[in-house]
């Protein structure tokens, strides 16, 4: 199952998320390939990967230049494996508007080591550009993290229509897996009403876990650690380990 990290609005918990949620479905047994395709790299050096020293990237397997095979790294977390990428990835936006079926660029690179992996995450960029339009034809399913704030459901409306516009054009089988509500703060009202609001947008499809604001979250990646490793027995864990459950028993 290839699900693909997506909200163009910026530091909602995306990479968090992605990051978090490998490692967790790892504890649950499965076997996870986390693909960053985002520049900015933060799911790479989530895991303690340089993303600063490296020759080559997920960069190179969209234009051809390597296997992206040769690319996968294990990580600290058994059964997790990493597809780093790096700033050069940015150029990709630019270089691929030329390309043949430059769309599928991703679809086709995965497809040889899909049958690998129990799930692909894919790390998308707070945009809705060609990058996560990969990210999009690659999946089986969207995953949106919504963060408790002011104007949560701002963007969503365009997101749906860029995922219905992949859906009907691009891929078929495309589904809005899930949507997780992340920074919860129980003690205000706020986040309460996010949680409120985006349950009726989106029903059912919203996940019963809340992931709580959390200092050891933000903390575990100065750290190149999933909070799994950072911080075994605190609450962002234990959240995201109730998230690896559900999602499992939506396959
Ligand atoms: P971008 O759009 O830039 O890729 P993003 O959507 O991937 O951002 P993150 O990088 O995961 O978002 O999170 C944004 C910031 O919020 C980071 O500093 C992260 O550490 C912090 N953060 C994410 N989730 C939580 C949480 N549950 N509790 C506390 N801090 C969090
Ligand atoms: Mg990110």
């Amino acid at each position: 199952m290839v699900l693909a990290v997506v909200n163009q609005k910026g530091g909602v918990g995306k990479s968090t998320t992605a990051v978090n949620l490998a490692a967790t479905l790892a504890t649950e047994g499965q076997k996870i390939l986390l693909v960053d395709l985002d520049p900015q790299g933060n799911a790479t050096s989530g895991y303690g990967l340089d993303k600063n020293q490296r020759e080559q990237c997920v960069y190179d397997a969209l234009l051809g230049d390597i296997e992206l095979e040769r690319l996968i790294e294990p990580v600290e977390v058994e059964g997790v494996f990493v597809v780093p990428s790096t700033i050069q990835l940015a150029g990709a936006e630019i270089e691929l508007v030329s390309a043949f079926s430059r769309e599928t660029k991703l679809k086709q690179v995965l497809n040889p080591v899909m049958g690998d992996f129990d799930f692909v995450i894919v790390d998308c960029p707070p945009s809705l550009g060609l990058l996560t339009i990969n990210a999009l034809t690659a999946a089986d399913g969207v995953l949106i993290p919504v963060q408790c704030e002011y104007y949560a459901l701002e963007g969503l409306t365009k997101l749906l229509e860029t995922v219905r516009l992949v859906k009907t054009q691009l891929n078929p089988a495309l589904e809005i897996f899930g949507v997780v509500m992340t920074m919860y703060d129980r003690r205000t009202r706020l986040s309460q009403q996010v949680v409120d609001e985006v349950r009726d947008f989106f029903g059912d499809r919203v996940f019963d876990t809340l992931i709580p604001r959390s200092v050891r979250l933000s903390e575990a990646p100065s750290f190149g650690q999933p909070v799994t490793l950072y911080d075994p027995s605190g609450r962002g864990t234990e959240a995201y380990q109730l998230l690896a459950k559900e999602v499992i028993s939506r396959v």
